[in-house]
């Protein structure tokens, strides 16, 4: 088959849709790559790079557009890039559609077969393209939490760990899963009191068992919900109902009763996001504050650390690529974790949380 890999064009991507060293193993493989020039200029590799793994090097995104019969990327097609796709392209790569009916339009409109990473499965009912990218944002979100926390920035001026002798901030996470539990992780690892917030029992005792007591889990119900955020420095958005919008948890009121300078680190933004207030930002511009709290809502965090996650997306990947690659759309049809992926095909919406999410028949 022939791969095509165009540069990302959205603010502030670096990342890149595969590495030198995963061109290296579909041209193992026999299949045939081409990617943009300077398409992995952010994660340091360059043109030489990618001709020395195999592919071949074109100077525009046409071009890749033109001959490729998948297109490999990472972040949603940009409007000038849904308009090159056709009927007999696949496309793989982060969708995110549920909260986005232009994009949702313009993939029906061309007629392509589009397979988001976010709602590949695997055997165990796991998001495997999710996951890493998922535990990147965990991470980064806590530094997006202590760098908005300082006063210079607007926060409430509270070092997360504290210092001997004076309390530490407290960190609350709603979504105990592979964000939240990241995000818990690098919290209580600088000293911050934590809490994480979940609906799903089983997850909360993963996680007071994974912790050995060093965070605090409390089933999330309103009031608990309530408790948590009025008393918090910084809270973690990090719920998933997969395919579907993020259910708004956090409401503007509630906002009036957190502590002035709190910050809100939305990082289920790709789906909408959990807080009320929140509206999509960019690493260019990051933060704004509504009622007194600063909000980071940065909807491609891991696009900040292009290096590390480009190689972490690709060692997902990779397998699942390799795959349609082999067999084209059988492979998509035959497997039914890849089968999960499929989000549009020919005009139609495939996933049903993303066809109720928008109202389009399923
Ligand atoms: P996950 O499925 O591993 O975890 C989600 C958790 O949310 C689950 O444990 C689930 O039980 C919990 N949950 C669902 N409803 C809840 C509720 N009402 N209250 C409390 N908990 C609830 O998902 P994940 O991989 O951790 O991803 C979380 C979110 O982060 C997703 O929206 C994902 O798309 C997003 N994400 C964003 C970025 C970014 O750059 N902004 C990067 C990676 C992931």
């Amino acid at each position: 088959m022939r791969i095509g890999v165009p540069k990302e064009i959205k603010v502030h991507e670096y990342r890149v849709g595969l590495t030198p060293g995963a061109v290296r193993e579909y041209v193992a493989a026999g299949h045939s790559v081409l990617v943009e020039t300077n398409a992995g200029a952010g994660i340091g590799a360059d043109d030489g790079a990618y001709r020395q793994a195999g592919a071949v090097v074109v100077d525009t995104a046409a071009e890749v557009f033109r001959h490729a019969e998948m297109i490999v990327k990472v972040k949603e097609p940009q409007p000038s890039e849904w308009v090159q796709l056709r009927e007999d392209q696949i496309l793989f790569t982060y969708l995110h559609l549920a909260p986005d009916p232009e994009l949702t339009k313009g993939l029906l409109g061309s007629g392509c077969t589009a397979i988001a990473y976010e709602t590949v499965t695997d055997p165990n009912g796991g998001l495997p393209l999710l996951a890493p990218m998922s535990e990147v944002a965990g991470r980064l979100s806590i530094e997006a939490a202590a760098n908005a926390l300082k006063r210079s920035a607007g926060g409430r001026g509270i070092l997360l760990g504290g210092v001997p002798g004076v309390q530490p901030a407290r960190v609350v996470v709603i979504g105990g899963g592979v964000v939240g539990t990241h995000a818990a992780r690098m919290a209580s690892g600088l000293g911050a009191e934590v809490t994480v917030l979940d609906r799903y029992i089983p997850r909360l005792r993963e996680l007071d068992e994974l912790f050995h007591g060093r965070i605090r889990t409390r089933f999330s119900t309103i009031e608990a919900m309530e408790q948590e955020v009025f008393a918090a420095d910084a809270v973690i958005g990090a719920v998933l109902v997969p395919g579907a919008s993020a259910p708004k948890l956090v409401t503007r009121e509630m906002l009036k009763r957190m502590r002035p300078g709190a910050v809100i680190v939305d990082v289920a933004i790709d789906q909408g996001g959990c807080f009320e207030t929140s509206r999509p930002t960019t690493h260019a511009d990051p933060t704004y504050e509504v009622e007194g709290i600063i909000h980071y809502c940065v909807a491609n965090m891991p696009g900040a650390v292009p290096l590390t996650s480009s190689y972490a997306l690709n060692n997902a990947t990779l397998p699942f690529g390799l795959a349609i690659a082999a067999d084209g759309l059988a492979a998509v049809l035959d497997n039914p974790y890849l089968r999960s992926g499929l989000n549009i095909h020919r005009g139609r919406v495939t996933y049903k949380a993303v066809a109720d999410s928008l109202g389009f028949t399923f």
